[in-house]
Formats: C-alpha cells, sequence, structure tokens
C-alpha cells in the first residue's frame, strides 16, 4: 500500500505532528512549504496556523487523496498541491518549511532549502537520527563531518525532539528526530563551490592531519591544475621551479594547521584556512 522508494512512512501520532507544526511558531501571515505531505496528516495541523500552504507531493495516488481530504472544508483554498518531485522544480516563496522528509532526499532537500533565496524564516524538519545529529555535531563530535560544517556555514541547526520508529505506519528501520533550521540572513558571501572543494579534501581522511589529507598525490595534482588555469586567466605569470606541494603545505604551517585534523576545527578555522589559500592564489575549482 505504501510506496518504500518514496520514504513513505506516514506520521500516524497526532501529538508528534501538532509539537512539529507547534515548534515553527506559525504566524497567521505565513506560506509554508510542506514536502511530502502524503495523506495530509501534518499538513491539517499546519493549515489550521498559517495563511497557506504550499505541498509538493510526488506521489499521485497520495496528491488525490490529501486534495479529496480538504475539499469542501474550510482549507481548500488555502491549500494548494504541487504533483512531483520536489528536487526538480524550482521552490515557490515560503515563509517555513515543515516536513516528514523521505530520507533518501535528506541531504539534497537540506541543500536546496539553504540556497533557497530569499532565505526563509526556519524549517522544522523530520529526518533519520544519524542524519539529525550530522547536522548538529560540533568539532570533535564523532559524528561531525562535512555536512555538519556546510549546514552550519548557514544556518542555526537546533534538535527539536527524537521521534521513536512506532510513530509511523509503517514503521522505518531506524529512530528519528526533528530538528529546526533557521538561515542566517544575510548568508554568508561564500564561493560555495570553493568551500566545499577545500571541505572534501580536509574531511577526505577524517581522522588525519590536514597535510597528510592536502598530500595525497590526486589532491595535488588538481590543485596543480587549478593553480595554471587560474594563471592563464589571470595573466599571472608562473614563477619558476614553483612547487604546489610547497605552496599547500606553506599556507598549513602558516597558520598552524599542518598537524590539525578536520574533525577538530570550527567554521572560522576553516574560513581562515580559505582565505590563506586564496591569497596563495589555491583554488579549489
Ligand atoms: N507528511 C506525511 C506524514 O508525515 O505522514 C508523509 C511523510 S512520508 C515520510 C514522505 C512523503 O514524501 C511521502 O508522501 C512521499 O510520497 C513523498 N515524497 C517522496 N519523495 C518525494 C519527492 N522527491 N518529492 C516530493 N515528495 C516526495
Amino acid at each position: 500500500m505504501f510506496n518504500k522508494d518514496l520514504g513513505q512512512h506516514i506520521l500516524i501520532n497526532p501529538l508528534v505532528s501538532q509539537s512539529i507544526v507547534d515548534k515553527a511558531r506559525l504566524k497567521q501571515t505565513d506560506t509554508v512549504l510542506e514536502v511530502g505531505p502524503g495523506t495530509g496528516n501534518l499538513t491539517i495541523k499546519i493549515l489550521e496556523q498559517a495563511k497557506r500552504v504550499i505541498a509538493c507531493e510526488a506521489d499521485a495516488r497520495l496528491a488525490a487523496e490529501l486534495t479529496k481530504r480538504v475539499q469542501g472544508g474550510p482549507y481548500q483554498h488555502k491549500l494548494e498541491i504541487l504533483h512531483g518531485d520536489v528536487m526538480k522544480r524550482d521552490l515557490p516563496f515560503f515563509d517555513v518549511c515543515i516536513s516528514n522528509t523521505p530520507y533518501q532526499i535528506s541531504s539534497p532537500l537540506t541543500f536546496k532549502l539553504l540556497f533557497h533565496r530569499p532565505t526563509f524564516r526556519c524549517a522544522v524538519l523530520m529526518f533519520q537520527r544519524e542524519f539529525a545529529l550530522r547536522l548538529v555535531a560540533r568539532p570533535g563530535d564523532s559524528l561531525y563531518n562535512r555536512l555538519s560544517v556546510n549546514c552550519q556555514l548557514y544556518a542555526k541547526v537546533s534538535l527539536v525532539m527524537s521521534v521513536g520508529k512506532n510513530n509511523f505506519k509503517p514503521p522505518p528501520n531506524v529512530e528519528s528526530s526533528v530538528v529546526k533550521i533557521e538561515p542566517l540572513d544575510p548568508p554568508p558571501p561564500i564561493d560555495f563551490e570553493e568551500w566545499d572543494g577545500m571541505l572534501r579534501i580536509a574531511f577526505s581522511r577524517r581522522n588525519k592531519t590536514l597535510a597528510a589529507s592536502f598530500k595525497s598525490t590526486a589532491t595535488m595534482q588538481m590543485l596543480e591544475s587549478n593553480y595554471k588555469t587560474f594563471c592563464a586567466s589571470n595573466e599571472v605569470m608562473m614563477e619558476e621551479g614553483f612547487d604546489i606541494k610547497q605552496r599547500v603545505l606553506g599556507v598549513l604551517d602558516k597558520l598552524g594547521f599542518a598537524e590539525t585534523r578536520a574533525s577538530k576545527m570550527d567554521i572560522d578555522d576553516f574560513l581562515k584556512l580559505l582565505a590563506a589559500f586564496h591569497d596563495a592564489d589555491i583554488h579549489f575549482c
């Protein structure tokens, strides 16, 4: 009856649905984006508090069921259902996003939301517990990784509550948690491709030192090729005897990061590192 490929685990505990909606602190003027409304258990609670709900549902059968559920009722005109894959469409304007997310799109959906402009006020999202814990992990935590850093670069992220498997039908294999994401406004003026390119290298060997991660042959080749492209497009003469390894390790040494592990670095450390690489004309894309 439910499509596992679409992550269909219906929230059957009305207390949990109500808590999720309450955590969003909706205003009567809010437009809310809901991703994957399913049969509408969360949708109805959102409709009770918001001005308008735009719900994007991939499953035509469930979209029809939800249409029927509100038909002729007081909320019919407040609800717009978009049928299709949320990842394949431009998002409309919204103030708040609420979703019991299909877990297979957790990461791309999070970044689609974080890159959405204008920035929204907050998103209250249900995820698999491990994914949620990664989003909020701090330097030194065992789950701290590139996802934690990237998400926290753009938003304040907090854990709202844990939700056990039995609150869903059918129950998923893993426990779930709800997080609240409040984007920084204005967003930090970062070239994300450059930033993420650097983080990919820094976290490629999570528990190794930065010097070890950056020294890999493939990384050095990539950085050297980027350096040549940079010189060519900026009409900079390549110095005689230029050695990419020396240049990269020089930056790490200068900042005192050569023996530091990415798993212990915070966002300010990574910002300093990227600025120092750019000062040395080292680029990541
Ligand atoms: N919101 C409902 C609830 O809480 O009971 C259902 C949540 S269920 C975990 C996820 C929902 O997202 C399903 O209705 C599924 O069909 C829908 N879905 C899955 N992938 C989607 C996608 N790429 N775009 C939009 N909806 C999607």
